[in-house]
């Protein structure tokens, strides 16, 4: 092994267990270059280390990063073995200057491993959530903590609305009742309903939330939302959204409840008994914001008793999830793996903006504001709008 200054410790997700690179479904994807907030794509200098359309996010994909960080001669080291105190990850963070983690396949950043990287200076999200970071401890340490903002915006908005329609015209089973043989239409139909005229409600309305608002708005639903920041009233208008001041009120009115909002301690389990009890009966929960919003057995709860009608996302605690998670069986749900940001379309914009990110912080030039979290030992860019330490 060469023993460089400066390592690039990266975690990515394994790779397919067919082998790697996949036979591609698709030759190529569509060129993004601006964001519906008028935020341009990542520009990195030069070409990314990949084709667009590749899966890059798993360990042989390696986001593309090899040449750029190797020209350098900067060593990288790419994993998935992150769990325990003999994993990879835990033998090679004590040297490590960056680390880079996807939310799908979490290096959890403890205080406790942040006290074990004394070289740590730059912790990198390729994607959008860096709650596996404990930001306050990053702080204290003065750590960046950067992310790939934007990136998987519309990946994740798209998942929310197939999931709307999936659990509301209860498309799941129906789809296994004809897997298996059946005909049997009362069976399909009895919990299936049309979405138009119902009241949507998303508790966060940032960037994934009001791309979902404005996804559904041709769907005839009365749209609702809260946040910390109200929308600008032009935005308000255009989708004639009602802004409510909290999570209670907007859930007493919801029949479809959607979680977009970032994990920090105050918002963990923000979805409990207490708050499903304040739901009407029959509402449909969404979640592809953060496992740890919600408490695990309240939901197999809810959906037992009938209080919500179904319970869909992608996001888990911890993850990945274990395989007797109650989640992965419970009645009327739409879960996956955490997925929904991570598309070949997702990944080719991620990785190039981790690519931006380490030009930048080698280059020495700042990181985009929009891109920081924790800066200067403090919350900063998104970060300052979007979490809290506390
Ligand atoms: P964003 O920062 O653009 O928006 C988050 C919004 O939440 C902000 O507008 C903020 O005001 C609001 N908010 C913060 N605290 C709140 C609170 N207590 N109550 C109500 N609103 C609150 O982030 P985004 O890009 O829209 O992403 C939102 C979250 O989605 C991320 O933090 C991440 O956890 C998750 N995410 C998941 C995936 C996936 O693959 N499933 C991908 C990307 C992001």
């Amino acid at each position: 092994m060469r023993t460089s200054a400066r390592r690039v410790l990266c975690v990515l997700y394994p790779d397919p267990v067919a082998g790697y690179p996949p036979k591609y479904v698709r030759n190529a994807i569509p060129e993004i270059d601006v964001y519906a907030n008028g935020q341009t794509a990542p520009t990195p200098q030069g070409p990314p280390g990949f084709q667009p359309g590749q899966l890059v996010g798993c360990v042989s994909g390696e986001l593309g990063l090899r040449h750029y960080v190797e020209s350098l001669g900067h060593e990288l080291i790419v994993t998935s073995d992150v769990d325990g105190p003999d994993s990879v990850f835990d033998r090679y963070l004590p040297e490590a200057e960056v680390v880079i983690s996807q939310p799908f396949w979490p290096a959890y950043l403890t205080e406790e491993r942040i006290s074990r990287a004394k070289k740590l200076k730059l912790a990198l999200t390729a994607g959008v959530g860096s709650d596996h970071v404990d930001l306050g401890a990053a702080a204290q340490a003065g750590i960046t903590v950067a992310e790939v903002t934007g990136s998987n915006s519309v990946s994740v908005a798209e998942h929310v609305v197939m999931l709307v329609l999936a659990l509301v015209r209860n498309y799941l089973p129906s789809h296994a009742f004809s897997e298996l043989g059946g005909w049997n239409i009362a069976e399909c139909v009895e919990r299936s309903y049309d979405v138009e005229g119902m009241h949507f409600g998303t508790i966060g309305a940032g960037r994934i939330g009001l791309a979902v608002l404005r996804r559904l708005k041709p769907f005839g639903l009365h749209l609702h939302y809260t946040q910390r920041h109200r929308l600008d009233p032009a935005i308000e208008d255009e989708l004639a959204l009602t802004f409510h001041s909290d999570a209670e009120s907007l859930v007493r009115t919801a029949d479809i409840v959607n979680l977009q909002l970032p994990l920090y301690p105050s918002t963990e389990y923000l979805i409990n008994d207490a708050m499903f009890a304040k739901m009407k009966r029959g509402t449909y929960l969404i979640n592809t914001a953060r496992g740890k919003l919600v408490e695990r057995d309240a939901v197999v709860r809810a959906v037992q008793s009938g209080q919500i009608a179904a319970y869909a996302g992608d996001v888990w605690f911890p993850e990945p999830a274990p395989t007797g998670h109650p989640w992965r069986t419970m009645p009327f749900n739409g879960m996956t793996p955490h997925m929904s940001g991570t598309t070949l379309s997702a990944q080719a914009r991620y990785a190039a903006g981790t690519l931006e990110i380490l030009q930048c912080y080698f280059g020495g030039t700042p990181i985009r504001e929009e891109y920081l979290i924790v800066d200067g030992g403090r919350l900063a860019g998104t970060g300052s709008q979007s979490y809290q330490l506390t």
